[in-house]
């Protein structure tokens, strides 16, 4: 029955149209190239939420947390270098205090908190330290979609040459002053508005000395079964300028195959080819078509791996506690301007300092992170339990799939590309459903399902299971 009603709205559609897509070389199906020429949904909302981030904010939040001289993770924290503004925890009140700004500036509309633990020793950490992770939660004013939680993270810490160097100057403007400037920017203008699920601004400490803050963090989250869907970890996002440096674009990295798959989803990854479709993915994918909806001047450049050679960062231990996780980070890096001491030789500057920072460029990437936390945040949740039937030898396609507790979702779409394209090529809109039999055959597409709201958001896609 829902299968017949489905078909009728697929055809019905195609009859109404006379355009048969030659683009993607399927004769009987109206259809959209995605990438470039959806008209997706402009929220005005969102829209003017990103004009109002400031190059000139976020330089004065960089240069603010590089005059603490240093955030190593094992500087002082007493109350005398605090009050004389010198080490991390002197950094970690100005931003706590920074959040409960802006909660104050939106009649308390931030719960902001502070995750606070000691790390015992290791490698870089001589003797026991109490980190500190900052956060402010933006909770959604639709109880169910409230659950959902899409959040943005930089780490506040910072390192010299030594790691164990705790007392000598360490700026970190770009590494990582530049990401925390992201996660308070994206507080500073998204707090003044309301969305249905909720979003959490975190920094975190101890990165420098082994992802600690973010590992403690991560593992909260999963112990405490919170449900966050997208973790957007910006970490050395300052578009350094230096020659080579691309000031368009900022990659987005995202691993292939889940950190926790079990055995059986490794079994099927390997029969069907899922390598390419973690959430993970699909997230750095949504990025990167929010920053074409918004027309962001700086382009996502999608990298298919986790993180850069012999490089770690906080990403993985959101990934490591099975939540879909990416990293930001400019387009090149200038090895001599990160965890080197200030210093010059041989005609080379040393140092992580403002000046080699293009606030410009930290703008466009906070209005990418901004963008979609909101997207995410304003749209329904995405469909569950979504299948493509496999149990006869057919040439189309059908899906099927249960809709989003929230109960907001009036429309779907199908999305699908080739197994060997990166990202979405095709979309097909269809009405309140929850199945679709689209005339491709499955084994030469990847498909994927999202849910669309009244006013057009659209979740993230979800890629179908095999039923049998
Ligand atoms: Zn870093």
């Amino acid at each position: 029955m829902m299968a017949m009603r489905n078909h009728r709205n697929i055809f019905s559609s195609l009859l109404r149209s006379s355009n048969v897509c030659g683009i993607c070389g399927v004769l009987l199906l109206n259809c959209t190239v995605y990438a470039q020429n959806a008209p997706a949904y402009v929220d005005p909302q969102i829209k003017a939420a990103l004009s109002e981030i400031s190059a000139g904010q976020i330089q004065s939040d960089i240069e603010k947390l590089v005059g603490f001289q240093t955030r190593s993770t094992i500087s002082a924290q007493d109350a005398a270098s605090v009050s004389g503004g010198r080490g991390i925890g002197a950094a970690r009140e100005w931003i706590k205090n920074e959040f409960e700004r802006f909660s104050r500036d939106c009649s308390g509309c931030l719960e902001v908190k502070t995750d606070t633990f000691t790390q015992p020793v290791s490698e870089r950490v001589p003797s026991p330290v109490v980190l500190a992770n900052i956060y402010a939660i933006l909770k959604g004013i639709n109880p169910e979609d409230a659950k959902r939680i899409v959040l943005v993270t930089g780490h506040y810490d910072s390192r010299n040459g030594d790691p164990l160097d705790n007392t000598g100057f360490a700026p970190g403007a770009n590494d990582d002053a530049s990401g925390t400037a992201v996660s308070l920017e994206c507080a500073r203008v998204l707090s003044r508005l309301k969305f249905p699920g909720t979003i959490i601004f975190l920094t975190v400490a101890g990165e420098e000395q082994g992802l600690y803050g973010s590992k403690h963090f991560a593992e909260l989250a999963k112990a405490q079964g919170w449900q966050i869907e997208a973790v957007l970890n910006n970490d050395i996002v300052g578009g350094d300028h230096s020659p080579g440096q691309d000031a368009k674009a900022v990659r987005i990295f995202s691993e292939s195959i889940p950190d926790n798959a079990t055995e059986a989803q490794l079994r099927t990854i390997r029969a069907l080819g899922g390598e390419n479709d973690s959430p993970s993915r699909e997230l750095a994918r949504y990025i990167a078509q929010t920053a074409r909806t918004y027309q962001i001047e700086v382009s996502p450049l999608l990298v298919f791996r986790r993180d850069r050679y012999l490089r770690g960062g906080d990403h993985i231990s959101f990934n490591e506690a099975g939540f879909a996780a990416v990293r930001f980070t400019e387009y090149q890096e200038n090895y001599a301007h990160q965890h080197q001491n200030v210093r010059s030789g041989n005609g080379i500057e040393y140092g992580d300092l403002p000046k080699f920072v293009n606030f410009g460029y930290v703008a466009n990437v906070a209005r990418i992170n901004a963008a979609t936390l909101a997207s995410l945040a304003s749209a329904p949740g995405p469909p569950r339990n979504v299948r493509i039937e496999t149990k006869e030898l057919v040439n189309d396609s059908t899906l099927v799939w249960v809709g989003p507790a929230d109960g907001r979702a009036v429309a779907y779409e199908v999305l699908w590309r080739s197994t060997s394209t990166p990202d979405w090529e095709h979309a097909q809109s269809i009405g309140n459903v929850l199945k679709a039999t689209v005339p491709v055959s499955k084994d030469n597409v990847i498909f994927a399902v999202q849910s669309v709201d009244e006013a057009g958001h659209r979740s993230e896609p979800i890629v179908p299971a095999p039923e049998r």
